[in-house]
């Protein structure tokens, strides 16, 4: 597939615009504050996308959390990144966030990448994207880290699996409890897109497990789980939060 992507923007533009619009995917655990540099001083906390996860035995990991892109052709009446939203939009090149990872990393800063995305011209080119940049990072980068990426609602279920493959978690959001929720919230999003996926999942994982038991050297599929989140009104801020189920 080719893959046609701005780089006319800078990277560092990119990454402002693409962590902020990734800060409602729950991912994490905690969030930072936002601290410059100082003359003679070491860190900063610039808000550069980092947030923090628990691995698959329980440790507290921190991820670069961005999203591919936040142009998207759907409007989720509840979403930042709606079509019909007048947001500054950008989109990262699989290269750019192929470097992205690995600077973070070689830094420190990071133990691995939560990757999201908009709906880009539709569910199957926006999830191959992602499969080709995490499969990208995997084999020309060699990265061996920790890998979260959202499956895309509405994508064939062939690219879902070849994805979980190579991450270590996937997720597929809920949104919210009920079709009739959905259907008014998020009309383009049919509540079997969004069940497809998340069995498909959840089946690959079960068979994952006896295939590994009968041979040690199977490939793991999505090795640290899948996770949802869905919306709900907080009484306390009166605005819509995400959390984890
Ligand atoms: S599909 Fe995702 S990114 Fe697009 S408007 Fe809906 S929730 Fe937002």
């Amino acid at each position: 597939m080719e893959i046609k992507i701005s780089e006319e923007m800078s990277v560092m533009d990119k990454l402002g615009i693409l962590s902020d619009a990734a800060k409602y995917d729950v991912a994490c655990t905690s969030s930072g504050v936002d601290r410059q540099g100082t003359k003679g001083g070491i860190g900063n906390t610039v808000a550069g996308g980092i947030c923090h996860s628990f691995s698959a035995d329980g440790r507290c990991i921190s991820l670069l959390k961005i999203l591919f892109t936040n142009e998207c052709i759907y409007d989720c009446k509840y979403c930042l990144n709606r079509r019909t939203n007048d947001v500054p939009r950008a989109s990262f090149t699989p290269d750019e966030v192929c470097e992205l990872t690995m600077e973070f990393y070689r830094r420190n800063y990071i133990e691995g990448l939560f990757l999201s995305s908009g709906i880009l011209y539709s569910p199957d080119y926006t999830m191959e994207l992602i499969y080709q940049t995490i499969f990208r990072l995997r084999t020309q980068y060699h990265f061996n880290g920790y890998i979260h990426v959202k499956a895309i609602p509405g994508a064939d279920s062939s690219l879902i699996y070849k994805t979980g493959l190579i991450a270590d978690r996937m997720s597929v959001n809920l949104e919210l409890p009920t079709a009739d929720g959905l259907k008014l919230l998020a009309p383009n999003k049919p509540r079997k897109h969004i069940l497809g996926p998340m069995r498909l999942i959840q089946e690959g994982i079960k068979s994952n497990k006896n295939e590994l038991v009968l041979y040690k050297k199977a490939e793991k599929f999505v090795p640290a789980g899948q996770s949802t989140l869905y919306i709900y009104k907080s009484e306390q801020s009166r605005r819509r939060n995400r959390r984890y189920i």
